[in-house]
């Protein structure tokens, strides 16, 4: 019962992603976040990986691997992930379905954002990320206000990859390693395709309106988990 929110950087699939956590029985696994946790942790991993994210490039596969065992090992996450920026190439994406297969589960649900680049650029560069609650919010098009977060404004950072350069390049990366992945879903009949450009909200009714189908078996999922 596993859903993969697709697309671009910028497209919004991390906003949407936690306002679906808030709503429903489902726990994310931003494969961008806990390679950031790693490099908090100041180990070796972690500065190496910060210097391939600073670049613009994808972490190599088996680091990525390892990170997702870890997570689809726990009951926790069992049949009720909401996947966001993973898998970002071919490999990852046959690599989850085969651990998933491994332990009877499946993907239900791809939801891809299509977004335009130039747009998407000036929202990155606007992008606050909350350093003690993980939100997303944007100076520019989605402010951190009281109704929306409780922590102070002075923990609102921004990310180390969000300049022109990295931004660039992480694009040429999407377009030639990610967006492939589109056509390997939607030979399974996996994928919904939406209008990443129009306002969060209404972006947020017709995500649920695909997941609806399935939201029962969250539920289910959770209580027998
Ligand atoms: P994100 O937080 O999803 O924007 O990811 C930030 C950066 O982390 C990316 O530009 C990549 O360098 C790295 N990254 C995140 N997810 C993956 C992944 N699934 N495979 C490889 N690299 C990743």
């Amino acid at each position: 019962m596993h859903i993969i929110l697709f697309g671009p950087p910028g497209a919004g699939k991390g906003t949407q992603a936690d306002n679906l956590v808030k709503d429903l029985n489902i726990i994310k696994i931003s494969t961008g976040d806990l390679l950031r946790t790693e490099i908090e942790k100041g180990s070796n991993l972690g500065s190496e990986i910060k210097e391939i994210i600073d670049k613009g490039q994808l972490v190599p596969n088996n680091i990525i691997s390892n990170l997702i065992k870890l997570k689809l090992k726990s009951q926790n996450y069992r049949k009720r992930i909401i996947f966001d920026g993973y898998p970002r190439n071919i490999l990852q994406a046959k690599d989850l379905d085969d651990q998933l297969l491994k332990n009877k589960q499946n993907i239900s649900l791809v939801i891809s954002l299509h977004v335009n680049e130039k747009v998407v650029i000036k929202r990155i560069l606007g992008r606050q990320v909350c350093s003690k609650c993980g939100l997303t919010f944007n100076e520019f098009s989605n402010l951190s206000t009281k109704n929306n977060h409780n922590c102070d404004k002075f923990f609102l950072k921004k990310r180390s990859d969000d300049n022109e350069k990295t931004i660039k390049k992480r694009f040429v990366v999407y377009n030639q390693e990610t967006f492939p992945i589109l056509n390997y879903y939607r030979k399974q009949n996996l994928l919904h395709e939406i209008d990443g450009m129009k306002e969060i909200g209404s972006i947020y009714k017709e995500i649920r309106a695909i997941i609806r189908p399935i939201e029962g078996w969250l539920y289910i999922a959770y209580s027998y988990k």
